[in-house]
């Protein structure tokens, strides 16, 4: 396999040291190029620049230290592993250097050999240990001062997976930019560069793995993140101009129909509600395709907006389209909006992947025939087959869930009939992060929720106070509300998580709601049992609903008052919030427990806890955001969308900014992307989004 490794897209088996297993190992990773090796940046990295003598050494500083072995010895656990611990002195002090079931590290550290050692200095028994330090050991002929590639400098830390070590993985980044560092082509214009006083595209990489200083580093990173941001802000702005010289379909004012329905609810729309209508309706007015984002808060009604929306449209003659990201959420919808429209003369037909084909055969005739105005459903409504002439205005709800691609294609979809297009999100998003995700859209905020509402009493629960708490939800049963109890279920451990979540359901049945009815909803049970699992509840049929996530999107039953979520430190920030927002949508005060029958690790504890305290979905969303960065914060990595490797919305806004003044400018002075310049923009677009570019770039 001598293939000479020449570009960024060589596969990562063609570096030294790479077979099959480590491939597999990397592919976890989500290496497998050269590239994606190259763009697996460090984590942070560990200032190992100069060494600092044992004494003086005090817990919590982040140390390297030089020194000899004075003795190494191993020893068995209590619980049957294996402790390594070396000392290590210089002229100053002793050190103890120690590791759990790494019995393979011992035969390195034979006395005499000198060892540079770093990690986070701890005190024990008032003497400092490193567990677990990054350590080389040096060569007799090496300077103390030389640079290794583990010690004496800025020295990278990778996040791991199984088969790759730190050791291992910065070695072979070392190899692969010796291999190709400096040839590389850079996707970033020259002038570009010249203007902002970026480094070269080989520079940023070695710098930001291997930086001389924090400085150039730090140049390296500003250079890198504006490279992530500065693709999808083209992007954006070629939709955003593509559709701004469409014409779309123009409306005229309102008619009855959205008039009777407003009247027909039993409250009156908010005036955050009013605002977005009035923004909405002056879109559909313009003659201009609509894209606009309705951002709110869970439980700030944005289904009701989009209804008015969508009767507008309507009651001129078009069709709508509203698109949720899962069934029991479309089923809902379809439900709702049915019952509002039945004596409006409005005809509402619901379409997922498990609507029989007889039945999904009569709607999809309907829809092309023009008869069926309000088309509900999961992304079966976009499937090739269907047909909606008459096409005036499609809604994706939670649009966080679909991602920047799907998102593409639905609006895509629509753009053909010149059709206005409405996305919905309850993700409250920092402003520089939407600026980049949904560029190309226009912005609508509902942020006052429906009068009246409470927030949700929230409360961390041991395990021994678990009775209490079922007898709050008996009373709340016993005064006519309704309860959720909330299982994880994660992917990887998704039998195990099922089963926990029947067996809970069996004992609830039988011995804690022994008076109530108690129903099992979960991802694995066929849509039919999902949805009628669904209706029952929200139709006050059942008392005590345990569920696991598929209740976290969407789901409206105003009458539940009472949340109980099970080892909560397992869901995120973000999903907790969704999952609490399904309490405390209606008159009555509500509860929502966060029950934990383990010990949890100080940080999920903080996590919880601010949980717990906060019920802003804005605030959680930041902490969200620093706690866990944008890519799974955010769901962006599964979302398709590039970036975010390096870039924080929080910290980078300025870089965001500027990439977008770029970007739009870049477009103006090169429509089509037809210059020097903007070729080489359009290269590294295509290479990146493939066919999802608006039709003139591509
Ligand atoms: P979300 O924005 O989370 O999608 P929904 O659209 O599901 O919120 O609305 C939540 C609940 O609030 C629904 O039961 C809806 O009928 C109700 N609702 C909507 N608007 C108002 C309002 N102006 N006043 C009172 N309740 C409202
Ligand atoms: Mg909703």
């Amino acid at each position: 396999m001598a293939k000479p490794v020449t570009d960024l897209g060589t596969q990562v088996q063609f570096l030294k040291g790479v077979g099959p297993a480590r491939a597999r190992s990397l592919a976890r990773l989500g290496v497998s190029t050269v590239g994606d090796l190259l763009a697996h940046y460090p984590r942070r990295w560990f200032d190992r620049t100069s060494a600092r003598p044992i004494r003086g050494l005090g817990a919590g500083q982040d140390a390297t230290v030089l020194g000899e072995v004075l003795t190494s010895s191993e020893r068995g656990t209590r619980r049957g592993g294996s402790l390594l611990t070396v000392t290590l002195g210089d002229d100053t002090g002793v050190l103890f250097c120690i590791w759990f079931n790494q019995k393979f590290l011992a035969k390195q550290f034979r006395p005499g050999k000198r060892v540079m050692a770093s990690g986070v200095v701890q005190m024990h028994a008032g003497r400092p240990q490193l567990a677990h330090p990054d350590f080389e050991i040096l060569e007799p002929e090496q300077p103390d001062t030389a640079p290794g590639l583990h010690t004496g400098r800025l020295v990278p830390v990778y996040g791991l997976t199984a088969g790759v070590g730190q050791y291992w993985l910065r070695s072979l980044v070392r190899q692969a930019l010796d291999l190709l560092g400096a040839g590389l082509t850079d996707p970033l214009p020259a002038d570009l560069r010249a203007r902002h006083g970026f480094p070269d595209r080989g520079t940023a990489l070695e710098h930001i793995h291997f930086p001389p200083d924090a400085d150039r580093r730090e140049a390296a990173r500003q250079r890198l993140v504006y490279e992530e941001l500065f693709s999808i802000q083209v992007l954006m702005a070629l939709r955003h101009g593509d559709r701004r010289d469409r014409a779309g379909l123009r409306l005229e004012k309102p008619g009855d129909l959205t008039r009777r329905l407003v009247a027909s609810l039993p409250f009156e729309l908010t005036g955050a509600q009013r605002r977005v209508l009035k923004e909405i309706l002056a879109d559909l007015r313009s003659g201009r395709p609509m894209h606009r984002l309705l951002q709110g808060d869970v439980g700030s009604g944005k289904t009701l907006v989009a209804l008015v929306a969508a009767l507008f449209v309507i009651e001129q003659g078009h069709q709508a389209l509203l698109m949720a990201p899962t069934e029991v959420l479309a089923r809902q919808h379809g439900r709702t909006v049915a019952g509002l429209c039945e004596s409006l003369g409005v005809t509402v037909e619901t379409l997922c992947g498990s609507t029989p084909s007889a039945e999904r055969r009569a709607i999809l005739a309907g829809t092309a025939a023009g008869e069926i105005d309000l088309l509900v459903g999961t992304h079966a409504v976009i499937q090739a087959d269907v047909h909606m002439p008459r096409l005036g205005l499609a809604i994706v709800d939670e649009q966080h869930r679909f991602g920047v691609r799907q998102r593409g294609r639905s609006a895509g979809a629509a753009a053909d009939e010149q059709a206005h297009v409405l996305v919905m999100s309850a993700t409250p998003i920092p402003r520089s992060l939407s600026l980049t995700l949904y560029g190309d859209l226009d912005l609508s905020v509902i942020d006052e929720l429906p009068a009246g509402r409470r927030p949700v009493a929230t409360r961390i629960v041991r395990e021994k106070e678990e009775a209490a708490v079922w007898q709050a939800c008996r009373d709340e049963v016993a005064a006519g509300r309704q309860v959720y109890v909330i299982h994880p279920v994660i992917e990887e451990t998704e039998g195990q998580d099922l089963k926990a979540a029947t067996v809970e359901y069996e004992r609830l049945r039988t011995e804690v709601f022994p008076d109530a009815v108690v129903a099992l909803l979960h991802g694995r049970l066929k849509a039919k049992e999902k949805d009628a699992a669904m209706s029952d509840f929200a139709a006050g049929r059942t008392d005590v609903l345990v569920a696991t996530t598929v209740v976290e999107v969407g789901v409206d039953v105003a009458n539940a008052t009472a949340m109980v979520i099970h080892n909560p430190e397992r869901f995120g920030l973000a999903q907790l919030h969704q999952l609490r927002g399904r309490v405390g949508r209606g008159e009555h005060a509500s509860r929502c427990w966060l029950l934990c029958d383990r010990y949890l690790a100080e940080e999920s504890f903080a996590r919880i806890r601010f949980f717990a305290e906060h019920t802003d979905g804005f605030a959680l969303a930041e902490e969200d955001l620093r706690q866990r960065g944008p890519g799974d914060a955010w769901g962006i990595r599964q979302s398709g969308a590039p970036g975010f490797r390096l870039a924080n919305p929080l910290r980078d806004a300025g870089i965001v900014a500027a990439c977008r003044d770029d970007a739009r400018r870049l477009l103006a002075e090169d429509p089509g992307l037809a210059g020097p310049e903007g070729r080489v923009v359009r290269e590294g677009l295509a290479a990146i989004f493939g066919n999802y570019l608006p039709p003139q770039a591509g």
